[in-house]
């Protein structure tokens, strides 16, 4: 089998909530995402999506999505989709770093391989652990009052897990953290996501007025070594995640027990293939996950699904369920959530079929 043609389009993604608003200001009101197409010589096609969290998380943004994937495409006709490792290692020499560019593509050949094997993607990257698992619910930043009201709100829908965004002033911060732990329950569970935006003393502040409060605090600052300092003075669970984006990393935040649980999205590592092999030395190493993306529509959500149903339910932090965040839908047979739930499809490949009619005319043609 070979790869005839690669093809993104542009989609807009607009959410429910209208604006989603995160540490030091930062907001998105409509989603750039990229949804990938590969076609083959067989006539089989696989789908991915990349969506960044605007152009200012991650060292990502939408049009390099799609000027990499011009870029790298021309590299990747006539290569055989279904061989993963191999297929990697071309992008890898065809284009350095970019992980974010080489995820769609990766996704989309995950897609074709399971297609066909007759297989859903979640079978090949490991095996189906339960009958579906739980939701997280991120919790846009606001004052504590609404933060409160939206954690009561989504938790009448099912969700038992929330992650706030904090990262603001410190002082609010810890009224965002009260608040809404007040009206958690038994078994409920409470994550402060600070994406970078504290000072190193700041976080130490806050951990240090929520002691008594069952929270994970995850990400207080910008850099490793400021994660690390804060953590070695936090009595909480702790989470990383914007600094942990490749194995090496992984290693030297295992070998300095960095962490209790580390957040691994997909296009961040670079696609299914290369979040598996984190994901599956994380199992190794005893570290829990966030297993997710940086943001979507229905496709990233199929491969958020697959990888995470794989995932053994003890290692399987949480999990997120983009396509309900906004008001587009790009594909049918996406998961759905049930009851802060969800399950990966059990048709072959992801499981998905693109709108083509809400992908529009293709921005990218390379063939
Ligand atoms: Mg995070």
């Amino acid at each position: 089998m070979k790869i005839t043609r690669i093809l993104a389009y542009r989609v807009e993604l607009p959410l429910h909530e209208t604006t989603y608003k995160w540490s030091g200001g930062k907001s998105v009101t409509v989603f750039d995402s990229t949804i990938v197409r590969v076609e083959t010589d067989t006539g089989l096609v696989g789908h991915g999506e990349v969506c960044p969290l605007g152009p200012f998380y991650l060292p990502a943004y939408a049009e390099g999505v799609r000027a990499g994937i011009r870029e790298l495409g021309p590299h990747l006709l006539g290569a055989d989709p279904r061989q993963l490792a191999k297929l990697n290692r071309l992008m890898d020499a065809a284009l350095k770093g970019h992980p974010y560019v080489k995820s769609g593509i990766d996704i989309a050949c995950w897609d074709i391989l399971g297609q066909a094997a007759g297989m859903p993607v979640c079978e090949l990257l490991g095996g189906r652990y339960g009958a579906d698992f739980h939701l997280y619910r991120a919790i846009s930043q606001e004052s504590p009052e609404k933060m409160a009201d939206q954690v009561a709100g989504y938790r009448s829908q099912g969700y038992r897990r929330f992650q706030l965004k904090v990262g603001g002033d410190p002082d609010v911060d810890i009224a965002r953290i009260e608040a809404v732990s007040a009206k958690l329950h038994p078994g409920d569970r409470l994550v402060a996501d600070a994406n970078t935006g504290w000072v190193q003393h700041e976080a130490v502040r806050v951990a240090r007025a929520v002691r008594d409060v069952d929270v994970y605090i995850e990400q207080p600052c910008l850099t490793y070594e400021e994660c690390l300092a804060v953590r070695r003075q936090c009595a909480h669970p702790f989470v990383l995640d914007e600094n942990i984006d490749d194995l090496g990393i992984l290693l030297r935040a295992k070998a300095d027990l960095a962490m209790d649980v580390v957040n691994l999205k997909i296009s961040k590592l670079g696609g299914l293939t290369k979040i598996r092999q984190a994901r599956d030395l994380c199992v190794s190493m005893g570290i829990a996950m966030t297993l997710e993306d940086s943001w979507g529509g229905d496709i990233a959500t199929a491969a958020i699904a697959h990888l995470a149903h794989s995932t053994p339910t003890e290692f399987l932090f949480s999990t997120t369920d983009f396509n309900s965040y906004v008001t587009v839908s790009t594909a049918t047979g996406a998961p759905q959530r049930l009851d802060g739930r969800m399950a990966a499809s059990t048709q072959p490949g992801l499981g998905i079929q693109p709108r083509m009619e809400v992908l529009g005319t293709p921005v990218v043609d390379v063939h």
